[in-house]
């Protein structure tokens, strides 16, 4: 319960600001190499969603220490609570990230799916903590817009730094 006083570029607005929900599945995640567009997932299900809930928090962090330390440090949630169209939040004044895990239908979201929220999450926390860290003194915040252009750089960056880790990861284990 971290009730530090904020500079919000937008005063007024003093209560939590939940602004980070993402409400449609990114179009970049995809499904897999060889997944058949299936409704329901089977109940044996690949070692890929094989990962506890319990672990997810641990391994998100693990691998966001790879690509970025973060100046500020926030809490994180990996909640279970079902969720329709909401994949995740960042609530600002508490600093913490959330993601919620399970889909109202399909059950539990694969693992690059909700680590793919997790960033986006981490992103709007960075934006706020840290909006120097980016070099970006251009890309204000737009009051009223959900997502800023300095955002969205951020959200580039870390993204890309993973993409090049994995590829050096998968290149490491060429025989
Ligand atoms: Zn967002």
């Amino acid at each position: 319960m971290d009730h530090t006083q904020h500079s919000s570029p937008t005063p007024g607005r003093r209560t939590e600001i939940h602004d980070g929900d993402v409400l449609t599945p990114h179009p970049e995640v995809v499904a897999g190499p060889s997944s058949a567009p299936s409704i329901r997932r089977p109940a044996q299900l690949p070692s890929r969603f094989d990962v506890p809930v319990s672990a997810l928090a641990p391994l998100f962090r693990t691998r966001l220490e790879r690509i970025y330390r973060c100046r500020v440090a926030f809490d994180l949630d990996l909640n279970t609570r079902a969720t329709t169209r909401v994949l995740g939040g960042y609530y600002k004044t508490r600093r913490l990230v959330r993601v919620y895990v399970n889909d109202t239908e399909l059950g539990r979201r694969p693992l690059e799916e909700l680590f793919d929220t997790f960033l986006h999450e981490v992103a709007h926390h960075l934006e706020y903590t840290e909006p120097t860290s980016f070099s970006a003194r251009a890309c204000g915040r737009v009051p009223g817009r959900m997502h800023s252009r300095l955002f969205w750089k951020i959200l580039g960056e870390i993204k890309y730094r993973w993409v090049i880790l994995q590829r050096q990861a998968a290149a490491a284990r060429q025989p």
